[in-house]
């Protein structure tokens, strides 16, 4: 308590939920079917409820939590932030603006040296095929059906997870195509090399059937996320560039999820080697304690915007306390070396253990990823690889996900759950000790999805 009696708040457990369930819209939920936990608090990957149960957070909150809940070093720069100026408008140059702009742009591949801060990464993707349309004078941008970018206009209709179902507009301006997957092959593939190749192929397809000088740009996820942790064949993204180039098509990255650390790299691009013309991030750029994202802008199509206005603005762009987060943050990943614990992390304990949990476990139908970045792909049976629960958003048919998250969530760990995956995306800062209470926890869970597998199939 620190005796302000201008910040109020609900005090004790049942008020936090009765407030919170006559006055709180949450997203993507049936309002009266959700039983949202009141948390209390949260520190390093953890976070606890008001009856002491605390949860090892294996979804880092949205998988934003890249350096885990209230990093003192962090906290203290908002503090300090907050004493000298809260908020300045876009239109001014601002020392931690600047300052955290530069760090980005140091971080980021290639000739990516300017950034347009957004408050978050649907903000950041809407913008960054703004700037895509403005700098090619063509209408329409590419995408994959297997992607997440976001909520708002341009950013959900972009997006392929079911979830945009709702409220399709008819997706104008949009085409969308069949991103490389070998477990769930478009293209009936048998190895990585024949995806890759089959996928660049009927990219090539799409865009000549498109005619490739109306795509003003291709977007796609690095590694896709929230479609299952999609770590593309070595070759792809190279390949995509370079029809890129041929076409003079501007390619985006979406690194919202996917960027600051979470591959084991400060970049999943880096893990490619490839620099796309604008990167999309958000989240893990101040591990989510400020709201922030922004786009990094190529040199060629910043020189686009040197002498005419880009058309495009925020009230909030570049918010001095997100910028100070920011600048915290990434001191913060490079002096603790975050980057490399979470590959680390990936390559000693999460990869190998998750690997081992597949061996016993009849519902794992694939384990992938990279860092601190997993999924395991959940099945009814391991031959046919039919999903544990259907391609929907939700509905009655998903119980036996919800089953598996309860059983976690009973255990002490907060699973990320989404179709039939449960990814495994802790902090960038997870300790060996930790992963391994992680893993034990769902080691016993996964019973709760075996249940629904055919029997007697553990490879
Ligand atoms: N792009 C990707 C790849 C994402 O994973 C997300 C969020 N999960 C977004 C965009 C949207 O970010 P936000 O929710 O911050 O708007």
């Amino acid at each position: 308590d620190t005796g302000n009696d201008i910040l109020t708040r609900p005090a004790t457990k049942a008020a936090v939920r009765d407030a919170d369930r006559a006055h709180v819209f949450h997203s993507w939920s049936a309002q009266g079917q959700i039983e949202p936990l009141p948390v209390a608090g949260a520190e390093g990957s953890y976070f606890w409820d008001y009856d002491d149960n605390r949860y090892l957070d294996f979804s880092s909150q949205l998988v934003n939590t890249n350096i885990g809940h209230q990093h003192p070093k962090v906290v203290a720069a908002i503090q300090e932030q907050a004493g000298r100026v809260c908020t300045l408008a876009p239109g001014f140059a601002v020392d931690v603006r600047a300052e955290a702009a530069r760090l980005v742009a140091e971080r980021t591949p290639g000739d990516l040296d300017r950034v347009f801060f957004t408050n978050a990464g649907a903000e950041a993707v809407e913008h960054a095929v703004r700037m895509a349309r403005v700098h090619t004078g063509r209408p329409k941008v590419m995408s994959t059906y297997r992607s997440y970018h976001g909520a708002t206009a341009a950013a959900i209709n972009l997006t392929g997870d079911p979830r945009r179902w709702a409220s399709d507009t008819g997706s104008a301006g949009v085409v969308r195509f069949w991103g490389p997957h070998l477990y769930r092959s478009h293209f009936h593939a048998e190895t990585e090399a024949q995806e890759c190749e089959r996928a660049l192929a009927h990219l090539e397809e799409t865009l000549a059937f498109e005619g490739p000088n109306t795509i003003a740009a291709i977007i796609l996820e690095t590694v896709p996320g929230t479609a299952g942790v999609l770590v593309p064949p070595p070759g792809y993204l190279a390949g995509v560039r370079e029809l890129c180039d041929r076409h003079g098509i501007v390619f985006i990255l979406d690194e919202v999820m996917a960027g600051f650390g979470r591959t084991g790299t400060w970049f999943a691009a880096d893990l490619f080697q490839v620099t796309p013309d604008l990167m999309t991030f958000a989240k893990g750029v101040n591990s989510g304690y400020v709201p922030l994202g922004g786009v990094a802008i190529s040199d060629a199509i910043a020189e686009t915007f040197e002498q005419r206005p880009y058309p495009g603005g925020l009230t909030y762009s570049g918010h001095p306390l997100a910028c100070a987060s920011a600048v915290a943050t990434l001191n913060v990943m490079a002096q603790e070396d975050i980057v490399g614990n979470a590959a680390r992390i990936g390559e000693r304990v999460l990869g190998p253990g998750l690997r081992e949990l597949a061996e016993r476990h009849p519902s794992v139908g694939e384990v992938r990823g990279t860092g601190v970045f997993w999924a395991l792909d959940l099945v009814r049976d391991r031959d046919t690889r039919e999903p544990l629960v259907p391609y929907q958003p939700s509905g009655p048919d998903n119980q036996p996900m919800a089953d598996f998250a309860a059983a976690c969530k009973t255990r002490g760990l907060w699973p990320f759950v989404n179709m039939n995956r449960t990814h495994v995306v802790p902090p960038c800062t997870i300790t060996e000790a930790e992963a391994k209470e992680g893993l034990a926890a769902l080691d016993e869970a996964l019973a709760a999805a075996d249940a629904h597998t055919t029997a007697g199939r553990a490879r």
